[in-house]
């Protein structure tokens, strides 16, 4: 059975202890197990990145940003062998996991140009012969906490940044789909990265812990879910540390009656059960403006009825299983709480069929098809609540403005989108809606790399959003140096305060 280790100073480290297991969420059977690291582990991998910090801080800029590329290289080259192991642990179709890796890999190329992302200011003559300028240094040891929905991409929206910013990193990924991280960690050290840069350490709570309270680590970045994102907030800067925690979503596309609803059905399909809907920025609520709620509904409903469900290694398969049997049986739970508040069952993934075979409640493994419930409340927990699975609720609002007021009155500000021929509607919606990611018929605007990812409200708790220059201020501390030049005409004792001539 497949046994998934630590990596700690360039190379693979046995756990002492306790494991976990992992499985093939298409068939339901155990195919591996993860170390879950203790204190005594988490430390040795910290220990090993206060090591390698100083001389990887020393390492000049373009010598930094050469690993990089050649990093680059590597995972392109090993694209392919890194979407079926996040294929095999998570259950996302194959094509779907090539794309989170290329996401991934654009944050990579951005921080490629780290010579040029550090360039300080300089002001020459602030005062008679005084100059001024700045600097940015890095952290320390930093680390990256990451969900399970994202095993590459979400991990390269950090650690690409902060290793060409000079940093040492510890990345502790999701124990459920550990294996893209032991890769990538082996690909960093045949890119050349010296060892103890770039650790990882498997686990869970024990090694969270750890990290949000070892006196060493400077910095954490997070991604998951809202109460966790919460508490390691709360943790980790109550230990002085510089913290910045993404949280939840739930995302509405508002359709304006002057849309194009084909284009609207395909985006709602395709963003609302791509990757089993398990994305952070999945549309998980259509809010249609009257009159275009029945002829939409029929539109999403043909498309939904021809999705092909099975398993991530089969190229008909279009929508994978979810990624465990809890998971899963907390999302199913969501359809009869949904009829029960008033909803109408409009497609009962339950009964999809797994490649064309039985039923997906009755096929081995963590399936459900994708669902669609119509009229659903405004006030019931299935609009209300993050579900993070194949289930579209549809939302029949009466003006614009009730829409609004609906995104705006709810818990999370991760992602939403406008779909509407009118461009006045449109900037009206970027600019009153309390949300930090917006997509104008766009349905999943995730921005690039050179811009920063991040929600509002509870889903992120910390000021900085990730990669972009928000990511390099993040993994960075600023500098002024003020400098002045012996000159004998300024010499003598002043005690005022110092003031510019
Ligand atoms: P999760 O919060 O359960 O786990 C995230 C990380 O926290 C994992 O590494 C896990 O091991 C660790 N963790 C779990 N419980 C913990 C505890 N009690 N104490 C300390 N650490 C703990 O999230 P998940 O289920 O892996 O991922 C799905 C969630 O992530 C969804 O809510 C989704 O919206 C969110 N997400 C958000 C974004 C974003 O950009 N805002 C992106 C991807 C996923």
């Amino acid at each position: 059975m497949k046994n998934i280790t630590h990596w700690i100073n360039g190379a693979p480290a046995e756990g002492a202890g306790r494991v976990s297991e992992i499985f093939n969420p298409a068939t339901g059977e155990v195919s591996g197990q993860v170390q879950l690291a203790s204190v005594a582990e988490v430390d040795a991998a910290v220990a090993a990145a206060v090591a390698a910090f100083p001389a990887w801080r020393d390492a000049s800029l373009v010598k930094r940003a050469r690993v990089l590329f050649r990093f680059r290289e590597l995972m392109y080259a090993n694209q392919d062998e890194i979407a079926r192991l996040i294929s095999a642990e998570h259950g996302k179709v194959h094509s779907d996991a090539l794309g989170e890796v290329a996401r991934g890999l654009e944050v990579v190329e951005f921080a490629c140009g780290i010579p040029h992302l550090l360039k300080g200011g300089f002001s020459e003559g602030v005062s008679t012969r005084v100059d001024s300028f700045s600097i940015r240094q890095p952290l320390g040891v930093v680390a990256g906490i990451t969900p399970f929905n994202f095993p590459a991409m979400v991990p390269m929206w950090m650690f690409p940044i902060a290793i060409a910013a000079g940093n040492a990193f510890i990345l502790k990924p999701s124990e459920k789909d550990p294996s893209a991280s032991l890769l990538m960690a082996s690909l960093w050290k045949e890119a050349g990265l010296p060892d103890g840069v770039f650790n990882v350490v498997q686990g869970d709570k024990v090694a969270v812990d750890r990290l949000l309270e070892h006196p060493d680590v400077r910095a954490v970045s997070f991604v998951g879910s809202t109460p966790i994102a919460k508490y390691v907030y709360e943790t980790g800067t109550s230990h002085g540390k510089r913290v910045q925690a993404l949280g939840g979503a739930k995302n509405h596309m508002l359709v304006l009656p002057d849309a194009d609803l084909d284009l609207v059905a395909d985006a709602a399909v395709s963003a609302g059960f791509g990757s089993a809907g398990e994305r952070c920025m999945a549309i998980s609520v259509v809010l249609a403006v009257d009159p275009v709620g029945d002829e939409l509904v029929d539109k999403i409903v043909s498309r939904v009825s021809a999705l092909t469900i099975g398993p991530g290694d089969d190229p008909a398969s279009e929508m994978g299983p979810l990624v465990t049997e809890v998971h899963r049986d907390k999302v199913a739970s969501y359809l009869d709480l949904g009829v029960s508040e008033g909803a109408k069952l409009v497609v009962d993934g339950r009964r999809t069929p797994v490649l064309g075979g039985a039923a997906a409640d009755e096929t081995p493994g963590f399936w459900l098809g994708p669902t669609v419930l119509d009229h659903v409340p405004a006030e019931s927990r299935v609009h209300r609540e993050e579900i993070f699975g194949p289930v579209l609720a549809i939302v029949r609002v009466s003006s614009y403005e009730e829409g609004v007021e609906l995104i705006n009155g709810g818990e999370f500000g991760n992602g939403t989108a406008v779909f509407t021929n009118d461009g006045g509607a449109a900037r009206r919606f970027q600019n009153e809606v309390e949300v930090g990611m917006i997509g104008i018929n766009v349905p999943i605007p995730v921005p690039m790399a050179f811009y920063s990812f991040g929600g509002w409200k509870a889903s992120l708790f910390g000021d900085t959003h990730v990669h972009g220059t928000e990511g390099v201020h993040f993994y960075t501390r600023g500098k002024v140096v003020t400098s002045r030049w012996l000159d004998p005409s300024h010499g003598g004792v002043n005690l005022g305060f110092p003031t510019n001539r």
